[in-house]
């Protein structure tokens, strides 16, 4: 049977926006989204920390979601400068990304440490966006699906579920850099990862967890990749920080 998912189209942000910028790119996507009567597609903002209490108080009432782009595995404690799943839940977030690449690079951060955070968001209440992709050397090599397969089994919390879980495909070569995957290879990649999860969690998880492709996204290419049956939304850099852009990019689902 067909199982709808409906699309998600994440932004993140990075490390960009100052409080003027975030509540005028926040209220420009609330206006987008007041203007229409509904959408078929989830928007999710995740905007750096400071910033977050500005975003969730101009999309309240929209139906965007907010997210943070990242949080510590544990509730409190002595750990200066992170902050926890549950005080992003505090603030408003319903989402959390987690394990993007920059974090496992600027960050040593493991696939273990992914799945401490995923468990402590899941404990929060918040969504998990786990974030999983190869370098240009492992695509290269030939190693795409092994290590993708391999950050999944070690970065999906046990329990996950599609109401708790979305992944997000992003190779990392392609972020920033205006390159993407062929549309052959990104199905190849999707299509990879929901077997995967239906082997770790179970085939209904894996039929109806979203999977989002990450990495260059824009207006341009964007009907293409989310037209692809395993691609349920796109986690967007660059283009989620220019309104016009990122409202085309949901527009194209
Ligand atoms: P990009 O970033 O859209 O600027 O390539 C994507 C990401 O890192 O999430």
């Amino acid at each position: 049977s067909m199982i709808a998912r409906r699309p998600l189209i994440a932004g993140n942000w990075k490390m960009n926006g100052l409080k003027a910028e975030a509540r005028a790119l926040a209220e420009a996507m609330a206006a987008r989204f007041n203007s229409v009567g509904s959408v078929g597609f989830d928007m999710l903002l995740c905007p750096p920390f400071p910033v977050i209490g500005t975003v969730v108080g101009a999309v309240a009432g929209t139906g965007i979601a907010v997210g943070g782009q990242d949080c510590h595995a544990k509730v409190s404690g002595a750990h200066t400068g992170d902050v926890s799943a549950a005080m992003l839940a505090d603030q408003g977030c319903q989402f959390v990304i987690v394990g993007h690449s920059e974090r496992r690079a600027d960050h040593g951060e493991s696939d273990a440490q992914v799945r401490a955070k995923a468990e402590a968001a899941l404990a929060a209440g918040l969504v998990a966006v786990i974030c999983v992709g190869e370098t240009e050397a492992q695509r290269d090599a030939g190693q795409t699906l092994r290590v993708v397969e391999t950050q999944l089994e070690g970065s999906l919390p046990a329990g996950a579920t599609a109401q708790t879980v979305v992944i997000a495909y992003e190779p990392v070569w392609a972020i920033g850099t205006g390159r993407t995957p062929t549309l052959n290879d990104v199905a190849q990649v999707h299509g990879a990862i929901r077997a995967k999860v239906a082997r770790v969690l179970s085939a209904e998880a894996a039929a109806e967890m979203r999977v989002l492709y990450g990495g260059s996204v824009k207006p341009d290419n964007a009907r293409a990749l989310l037209g692809l049956a395993d691609v349920d939304g796109a986690l967007v850099g660059g283009a989620s920080l220019k309104a016009e852009d990122f409202w085309a990019i949901g527009c194209a689902t």
